[in-house]
């Protein structure tokens, strides 16, 4: 590709608005630019990228048995409301509607519509399984939109579903699903971890995410140090035990989140951070009372808590049994009811969590909050979050923490959409049974980003050969001079003839803003052709090692293989 006809808008300044590396540096690399919050255009550069990406998760999916398909983006009302999810999934689901009023949604995940295919074309044990996949932009309206590709409101998703006619058939796939996930990222250049997650709002059963390492993930991993025990924080669990207020423990963290009205103040005043924190929760485990802070993007109604942490152990309370414990007016205390599930909140509790995610009564459920009195978590609170240091659940080593950004999951889910859906199967014995389901996610565009997060020096993106937009980049320094740009030409035709995707920077720019642009846009291999043009010698830079090397130009195709 000729660079002069390329649509590589470069920037030399850190947009303001971009936070983190991964999306400054693919603005200033001219791969995307937003169109809204959250939505962004490829560009060709990353439209590139995007493709190597695809193409690895096509080749393991493949190998791994995956069938491919398209599933539309635009899916009816009616479908979610088969499963219930047309209304839990409140805001984040993208709903529009036709000229005849009739309600659609974006989708944001498959499982409704691949399970209505699999209903109307499978009836039998005999035909199972099967794992069909698809590459496709979906559609979530988050509520914090941000840092560029990782939060998006439009993103690149492989989405892939299995169903089985025995959980032991199930499992092979979970394992099969996992394996490919690790050779994918690994692959794609990624360090990264495989950690237990949280299965609560779907409500199937295993279910690990693989986290890329990185100080800017959104998620906490808490692992041993001694073994491969890793988790999501989520499911280890950030706690804060209830004391009441004559009890005096000399460990004791005393807080006072009672006049924090922002979330600053809050994660201030717990010593964690703010996107740690985005729900609290009064629970009783094991008659002791736990302030549980969780973090995470589910609704509230639709945490069920049935994490190990409880493994049934968990009580939710009446109003007036809190209110005697804290001795409050019980009109001080909410309990919430939700899919059988109560959640109790005083208003001190409740004015945190307000603070905390900027919820109200009416988006968060609290009832019968009032603020008229100053109760402080101080009084009753002992906070005890999992901290690195401790003893790890697995028994062996203690707790170290890890930021990660979560680019894939795998997820057992069992019935829970069968069963809804009524998609079912005769087995062996003739007898009608659902069909038992994984389902299996990998964010191709945040994957993108997550590799330049890995991947980047002071200078720009280094990326790794895998996913790379080119293999070389061949400059000409100057031009203007004949010899230069002949051997330019000459040698872009034979790199390509050899094999290599070659980007040429044929532009009638100064050698140091074509250095620039180069170490930005982070091709793996540059070839510069200069001075010592007319001996037939050109240079060769290592992007990741910045090593440089002058070659004859009958060498170059051997070195740079
Ligand atoms: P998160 O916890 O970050 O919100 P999720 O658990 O809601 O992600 P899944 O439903 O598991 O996401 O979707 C599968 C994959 O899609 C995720 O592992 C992630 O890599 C990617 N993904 C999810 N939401 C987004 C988003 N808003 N922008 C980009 N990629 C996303
Ligand atoms: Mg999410
Ligand atoms: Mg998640
Ligand atoms: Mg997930």
């Amino acid at each position: 590709m000729r660079q002069r006809s390329l649509l590589l808008p470069t920037l030399r300044d850190v947009p303001a608005d971009a936070d983190i590396i991964s999306h400054q540096l693919m603005l200033r690399a001219g791969m995307i630019r937003q169109i809204a919050a959250g939505v962004y255009s490829y560009l060709p550069l990353a439209k590139r990228v995007l493709h190597k990406v695809e193409s690895i998760v096509r080749e393991e999916m493949d190998a791994a048995g995956a069938q491919e398909l398209t599933m539309p983006t635009m899916h009816p009302a009616e479908l979610w409301q088969e499963t219930g999810r047309w209304d839990k999934m409140g805001g984040e689901l993208m709903r529009l509607k036709d000229r005849h009023d009739r309600d659609f949604a974006l989708g944001p995940t498959h499982e409704e519509v691949i399970t209505s295919i699999l209903r109307d074309s499978i009836s039998s044990y005999k035909k199972l399984p099967v794992n069909l996949y698809q590459i496709q932009t979906k559609f979530r309206d988050e509520r914090r939109p941000r840092f560029g590709l990782l939060r998006g409101r439009e993103f690149m998703m492989k989405d892939a579903y299995s169903f089985h006619a025995t959980p032991e058939s199930l499992d092979e796939a979970y394992k099969e699903m996992y394996d490919a996930y690790s050779r994918i990222f690994s692959r794609a250049g990624l360090t990264f971890r495989p950690v237990i997650a949280d299965s609560g709002a779907i409500g199937g059963k295993d279910t690990h995410e693989f986290m890329a390492l990185a100080d800017v993930g959104e998620d906490t991993i808490a692992y041993s140090d001694e073994s491969d025990y890793a988790a999501n924080i989520e499911m280890a669990a950030v706690k804060i035990n209830y004391v009441k207020p004559d009890v005096e423990a000399e460990d004791r963290t005393k807080v006072d989140t009672g006049s924090a009205k922002t979330i600053e103040e809050v994660s201030t005043a717990l010593s964690i951070r703010e996107d740690q924190i985005i729900k609290t929760l009064l629970v009783s485990i094991d008659e002791e009372w736990v302030l549980v802070l969780l973090r995470g993007d589910h609704e509230l109604n639709d945490i069920k808590l049935k994490h190990e942490l409880s493994a049934g152990a968990i009580r939710f309370a009446e109003a007036s049994e809190v209110a005697d414990i804290l001795s409050a007016p019980v009109g001080n205390i909410g309990p919430v009811g939700a899919d059988g599930v109560k959640i109790i909140a005083d208003h001190a509790v409740s004015a945190m969590v307000n603070a905390v995610c900027g919820a109200n009564e009416e988006n968060y459920h609290f009832t019968g909050v009032t603020a008229d009195r100053d109760f402080k978590v101080d009084q009753y609170a002992d906070l005890r979050f999992i901290k690195e240091g401790d003893p790890s659940p697995c028994g062996k080593g203690t707790i170290r923490f890890a930021q990660g950004i979560e680019v894939g999951q795998v997820f057992k889910l069992g019935t829970v959409y069968s069963e809804a859906m009524n998609a079912t199967i005769l087995d062996e014995n003739g007898k009608t049974q659902p069909m038992i389901m994984g389902c299996y996610g990998v964010g191709v565009s945040r994957t993108v980003a997550a590799i330049i997060e890995q991947h980047h020096d002071e200078n720009g993106i280094v990326w790794p050969p895998s996913v790379a937009p080119y293999d070389v980049h061949l400059l000409t320094l100057n031009s203007k001079n004949a010899e230069q740009s002949e051997l330019s030409e000459e040698l872009y035709q034979s790199l390509k003839k050899t094999g290599f995707d070659v980007l040429y920077d044929d532009r009638p720019e100064r050698a140091g803003v074509k250095f620039k642009d180069s170490d930005l846009i982070g091709i793996p291999l540059r070839v510069s052709v200069g001075k010592r043009a007319a001996e037939g010698i050109v240079e060769v830079k290592i992007r990741k090692s910045g090593e440089v090397i002058e070659v004859a130009v009958a060498d170059l195709a051997e070195v740079l293989k």
